[in-house]
């Protein structure tokens, strides 16, 4: 059985204990990124272990999720199973955040703070979502595909004018 997570969780402290979170998220509680997709049903599995790398209090670990998100050509449902490696460095300055090593992420927090959890896992799957989904067979409209050719509904009555005009 996964185990329950918590609805919060102070990174900074979570660090100190080296604490563990493996569980699972319903895709429904994760509101900012729900409005990406289609279908809300199923679940993230989060596997985070927070812990410190030098003197930076990291998270690192796993979130993955198969989202439903929307075509943006047919309109139909695309399956997109994610996998987001995670690597947080939690920080509680602009100038920490500057002084990561490349491969991390800076996540903000003000010291002894609680934050969501929801709101981390989100973030992270938010950013594996493509800003225009589309089925890799389904083909958008380009500019390059010339527009079936339409007569001009007002050529025909200039055409018309110009004929009585001359009848007159
Ligand atoms: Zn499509």
């Amino acid at each position: 059985m996964p185990e329950r997570l918590p609805d919060v969780i102070d990174p900074m402290g979570f660090a100190e204990k080296r604490r563990h979170l493996k569980g699972v998220i319903p895709v429904l509680k994760l509101d900012r990124l729900a409005e990406f997709l289609m279908e809300t049903d199923g679940e993230v599995k989060v596997d985070l272990t927070f812990t410190r790398q030098g003197r930076t209090a990291t998270i690192v670990g796993q979130v993955t999720a198969d989202l439903t998100l929307q075509c943006q050509c047919c309109l139909g449902p695309i399956s997109w199973p994610v996998a987001c490696e995670v690597h947080l460095g939690i920080v509680n300055s602009l100038d920490a955040a500057m002084q990561l090593s490349d491969e991390m992420e800076p996540l903000l927090v003000t010291p002894d703070a609680e934050m969501p959890l929801a709101d981390i896992v989100q973030d992270e799957l938010i950013l594996a979502v493509p800003a225009i989904p589309q089925h890799p067979d389904c083909r958008m409209p380009s500019p390059a595909d010339p527009a079936p050719e339409r007569p001009n509904p007002f050529a025909d009555l200039a055409q018309l004018k110009s004929k009585r005009s001359i009848q007159e």
